[in-house]
């Protein structure tokens, strides 16, 4: 205990001198679990904030944005519980959890109503510095005709009304402008995000890739109705990626990043037909749990995409791409390295290795260059065909 007393002086001595000398000290990087796509009873989940809140921060995330639609649950909101037994019951649990004096209740004409904590009450009631963090965010619902647009503003500061427009991409793109426009007048980082284009397959590529502004999309969402592999007639969103990028990189714009979310809206029905926590989630690397930080490295793409393999590094150092898996016992792991020529209008597989390690050398006339991870792990709780455990790295360029 002495010890470690005067090696803790000793080593806060050395840092005022580094401090002294204008130095920074080296902070240490650490992974960050999150889900920045998640409903409640905000709008159409069907269980309360706080206890959604719970669940995450008990299953080892460390960040989740309550997306819920059209809000940023600010006001008063009272919800009637239904008639449908789950949610009576679960609303019992609730009270009986949390205690009649936090759950703000009363029965009207033998309805039971709720009011619904706000963001201030229930990320107050859930955060933990340096463990758990809410970060502010709104699903903006929009439409065009018969297709569902919708679009994540991660740490939203003012509620955004959907903008609408003549076409699906106009109404993509005034949404979009308006995160920005926020995000430049109250100086605080608020990321935009595309959610599921294949939903009702509402969003084509080429829409996508029309997009200005935009650097973050759905590779994969949770949400059984969102199509994230295509069908016969439409390509998955991962070959979307793909294409974006080639685009975006011949137009000078910066790469696409993808990220996987939950869309969670069910909490007490599980299986394949409903929209569940825990599906698919983002590993970001930074030295502090904040929204900045993790804006800053999500923007920086230092981040990974998972649906359960997870990395005990990914590095990206003087062109030489490393990943390796943090390994469960008796899962076979295979890592490809899948990229573009520069010239080529599509991507190939450049190298495979069946194995928890691997790197990849980019050479000059290569555009950029992923990692996709895949397992033997049988994921708890798939959707569509995608039954194995997979992680995505963001693509990378050669600097030279
Ligand atoms: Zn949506
Ligand atoms: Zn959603």
């Amino acid at each position: 205990m002495r010890t470690a007393y005067f090696l803790f002086i000793f080593f806060l001595l050395i840092g005022c001198t580094e401090k002294e000398k204008g130095e920074k000290p080296a902070k240490t990087l650490n992974w960050y679990k999150g889900n920045l796509h998640t409903h409640s009873y905000w709008s159409d989940g069907d269980e309360f904030p706080e206890v959604i809140l719970d669940w995450y921060k008990a299953n080892e995330y460390n960040f989740l944005a309550l997306s819920d639609h059209n809000t940023i649950a600010r006001d008063e909101k009272w919800v009637t519980i239904s008639e449908d037994t789950l949610r009576q019951k679960a609303f019992q649990t609730y009270l009986k959890e949390y205690g009649s004096d936090w759950v703000n209740h009363k029965v009207d004409s033998g309805r039971t109503m709720v009011r619904l904590k706000t963001f201030e009450e229930y990320s107050g009631w859930v955060q933990e510095e340096g463990k758990f963090l809410v970060i502010p965010s709104e699903e903006i619902t929009d439409r065009y005709e018969d297709k569902h647009i919708h679009m994540n503003a991660t740490n939203i500061q003012e509620m955004i009304e959907p903008q609408g427009g003549n076409s699906v991409l106009e109404v993509m793109q005034n949404n979009i402008d308006q995160v920005l426009e926020q995000r430049k007048t109250t100086g605080v980082p608020i990321i935009p995000h595309i959610n599921h284009p294949n939903f009702y397959y509402s969003i084509d590529l080429e829409d996508m890739i029309a997009l200005k502004g935009e650097r973050f999309f759905e590779v994969y969402n949770g949400h059984p109705a969102v199509h994230n592999m295509g069908d016969s007639t439409h390509i998955s969103t991962e070959e979307m990626w793909d294409i974006i990028n080639i685009n975006y990189l011949a137009e000078g714009k910066p790469m696409m990043y993808g990220l996987a979310n939950d869309d969670s809206h069910n909490y007490h029905r599980k299986g394949k037909k409903w929209s569940n926590a825990g599906r698919g989630w983002v590993m970001v690397q930074a030295d502090t749990l904040s929204a900045i930080k993790l804006i800053n490295a999500l923007e920086a793409g230092d981040f990974y995409s998972t649906t359960g393999v997870e990395l005990k590094e990914v590095q990206f150092e003087n062109n030489v791409l490393k990943v390796e898996v943090d390994v469960e016992e008796d899962i076979e792991y295979v890592i490809e390295f899948i990229g573009c020529k520069k010239g080529d209008s599509q991507t190939q597989s450049f190298k495979t290795v069946k194995g928890e390690k691997a790197q990849f050398s980019l050479e000059s006339d290569m555009l950029f260059v992923r990692a996709k991870i895949s397992s033997t792990a049988l994921q708890d709780n798939p959707v569509e065909n995608m039954v194995y455990e997979m992680a995505w790295t963001q693509p990378v360029r050669p600097d030279h």
